[in-house]
């Protein structure tokens, strides 16, 4: 059962204390660091889940699991960079942050 990882890393939980954006509930544990810049966008688990445009199915409930990629166009705010897809879906009024997936490694390092 390899599912393919993207480069995003492993699934590493980590540790935290954030806020849903949504419903307010506390988060404790996130599949991926989140950018301390963007900690008032994060969504918890059922958030996430339910915000999620289309679920192709299979797999329910893993979350973290293989990642939905979001099509899109836009540039690396680092190198600039045209960027395609992303794993998470961009809040669009903070476009100009986003980071390829280069320079979001770089950052995370
Ligand atoms: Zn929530
Ligand atoms: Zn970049």
């Amino acid at each position: 059962m390899a599912y393919e990882n993207n480069n995003f890393g492993e699934r590493t939980m980590h540790k935290g204390n954030w806020t849903c954006a949504d419903c307010g509930a506390s988060i404790t544990e996130l599949p991926f660091k989140p950018n301390p810049e963007r900690e008032n966008e994060l969504k918890c688990r059922d958030c996430h889940r339910k915000s999620a445009p289309k679920r192709s199915g299979g797999r329910g409930g893993s979350f973290g699991g293989p990642r939905e990629m979001f099509k899109g166009d836009w540039e690396c705010s680092k190198c600039n960079t045209a960027i395609t897809e992303l794993p998470f879906k961009p809040n669009p009024e903070r476009t100009d942050n986003l980071m390829c997936r280069d320079c979001f490694k770089a950052s995370r390092a």
